[in-house]
């Protein structure tokens, strides 16, 4: 039997995220004769999607948006689709695309019962994040969302709906998936896929529309099979068949769980050399140089910083740990423990670091953040580094912190930061952390100037440069912000460059 046997004419995505939403408006920018229905319960969220300043910032997106949520106006100006698209037609990039109208396509709505109710297959990409309290709290995986959204589905979705796992998740969650199905509308045949998502934030669309590889895994029978090629269809109007990988469902949900891991662990591998750089001389640059020349290793995630940051590698890999452990592998629980724990050293010893150098005092000090994000092109500013200098710094009793981002806003940043208002009254007026929409004014009077997130227009010019490294870091494409500290007064010393607009 074939993927033909399983039409698609609507899909829902349910989670309007940082997942949810760039990979439904890129499926219905290649798919235009499927509507796809973007749904989540935050009516606010929703509002923004449907507006025109989307909920999150990623380059490219508007385009993507405007072309399938508005029907394809015409192209007025450069955009990254119409190069892409028009690069592979004639392999040169105009300077004006015009694209032809087309139907809109892709919709978002808080009305989740009824758009499930006629999806012929359900994208789960709701947030699944570390549990807060209780068994496994602060390493298990919080799947109450997840849960509500499989719930959701269960009651109200045609026979035969295909579900889809873009959410990660622990290994085995398929099987909570069907059980869910089957406690709902027992005999009821549901396929189960997993397709989990490698996009990385800052890079969305391009990852997206260029993925290296497209996983789906599906269960052995005629069913699973089906599904995953019907799925393997959606992404093939625009990825190379040779990329996507149907592969066993365990595989697929432990590869990403895997995937993350080890990229968290080279990140801390490289912070736990450049400790050792600071206590000999040696230079962690030319370390990360030198080794990431060998083929074997490579260049990749190889700078040293102030570790990883964001919603997914920490979370992922205490996943990894805490289902290690319930596997009886207690071994292998400890082995990628040992990446959170350089990670947390690296932003302890960095905070340490600067307050060795204010002579041991923060009293009476000002101290500036340029950058809050987890890592630069994105506003996301959910478990950023920051937030753990900011701790160690405030223990110390500084007269004032104040913080810029260019794209995180004050209530973003505000919200990461009341997990500390108990203890030191943060988000008060008159509490010691102000959030700034100027990063001259942040700076003025300073002791010191830390860029915690390594944007653009951060960048330390060349007469500037430390003469003597500190614990500085360049970015990398991946995860971290520099951790560069400047103990200067001096602005001109600290290129601030235009802002990106949000
Ligand atoms: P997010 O918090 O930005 O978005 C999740 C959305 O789901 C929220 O808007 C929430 O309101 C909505 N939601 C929750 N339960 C719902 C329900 N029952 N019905 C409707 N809407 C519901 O999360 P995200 O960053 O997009 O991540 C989603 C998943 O993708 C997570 O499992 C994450 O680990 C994974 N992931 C994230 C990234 C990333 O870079 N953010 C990359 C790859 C994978």
């Amino acid at each position: 039997e074939t993927a033909a046997n399983v039409p698609i004419r609507t899909v829902c995505c349910i989670g309007a995220g940082y997942v949810g939403g760039p990979t439904a408006a890129v499926i219905a920018l290649h798919n235009p004769h499927i509507r796809v229905i973007v749904v989540d319960r935050d009516q606010k969220r929703i509002d923004a999607w449907k507006g025109r300043h989307l909920p999150i910032h990623e380059p490219g997106l508007e385009d993507v948006v405007r072309i399938a949520r508005d029907g394809g106006a015409e192209w007025r100006r450069r955009s990254s689709v119409g190069q892409a698209r028009a690069g592979a037609i004639d392999g040169e990039t105009p300077d004006e695309v015009v694209e032809p109208r087309r139907q809109p396509n892709l919709f978002f709505s808080t009305a989740c019962v009824e758009t499930i109710k006629e999806a012929d297959m359900c994208l789960i990409s709701v947030n699944t994040p570390t549990k807060k309290r209780g068994v496994g709290a602060g390493r298990a995986t919080d799947m109450a969302a997840f849960e509500g959204a499989c719930r959701d589905v269960a009651m109200n979705a045609k026979p035969g709906c295909i579900l889809v796992e873009k959410s990660t998740v622990p290994c085995k969650t398929g099987q909570l998936m069907k059980d869910i199905m089957e406690a709902h509308r027992p005999g009821v045949v549901f396929p189960v896929l997993s397709n989990p998502e490698f996009l990385s934030e800052g890079t969305a669309v391009r990852d997206l529309m260029q993925p290296d590889r497209v996983v789906i895994g599906c269960e052995s029978t005629i069913s699973g099979h089906r599904a995953a090629a019907a799925l393997a269809n959606l992404y093939a109007a625009w990825v190379p068949r040779s990329r996507i990988a149907p592969i066993n469902i365990w595989s697929s949900e432990l590869c990403k769980l895997a995937a993350n891991a080890m990229l968290a662990q080279r990140i801390s591998s490289i912070n736990s050399i450049s400790a050792i750089c600071e206590r000999t001389g040696a230079d962690v640059g030319e370390i990360a140089k030198s080794v990431g020349m060998d083929p074997r290793i490579g260049p990749q995630f190889l700078k040293a910083g102030l570790g990883f940051g964001g919603s997914c590698f920490r979370k992922d890999i205490a996943s990894l740990t805490y289902l290690s452990e319930s596997l009886g592998l207690p071994e292998v629980a400890a082995y990628w423990q040992q990446v959170l724990t350089m990670n947390n050293f690296q932003r302890d010893r960095f905070a340490r670091n600067v307050i060795a150098t204010l002579n041991n005092s923060l009293r009476g000090k000002k101290i500036t953040i340029l950058g809050y994000a987890f890592k630069k092109n994105t506003g996301d500013a959910r478990e950023s580094p920051a937030l753990d200098v900011i701790r160690i710094l405030l223990e110390e009793g500084p007269k004032s912190i104040s913080i810029f981002d260019p794209l995180c806003s004050e209530s973003d940043i505000k919200r990461e930061l009341s997990v500390l208002e108990q203890e030191f009254a943060v988000c008060k007026p008159e509490g010691p952390v102000e959030v700034l929409s100027d990063p001259y004014v942040a700076c003025a009077d300073s002791n010191a100037v830390l860029v915690l997130t390594d944007w653009d227009m951060f960048k330390i010019t060349e007469q500037a440069k430390p003469t003597k490294p500190e614990s500085s870091a360049d970015s990398y494409d991946g995860a971290t912000p520099s951790g560069l500290l400047r103990i200067t007064s001096n602005l001109d010393q600290v290129n601030i460059s235009k802002p990106p607009t949000p």
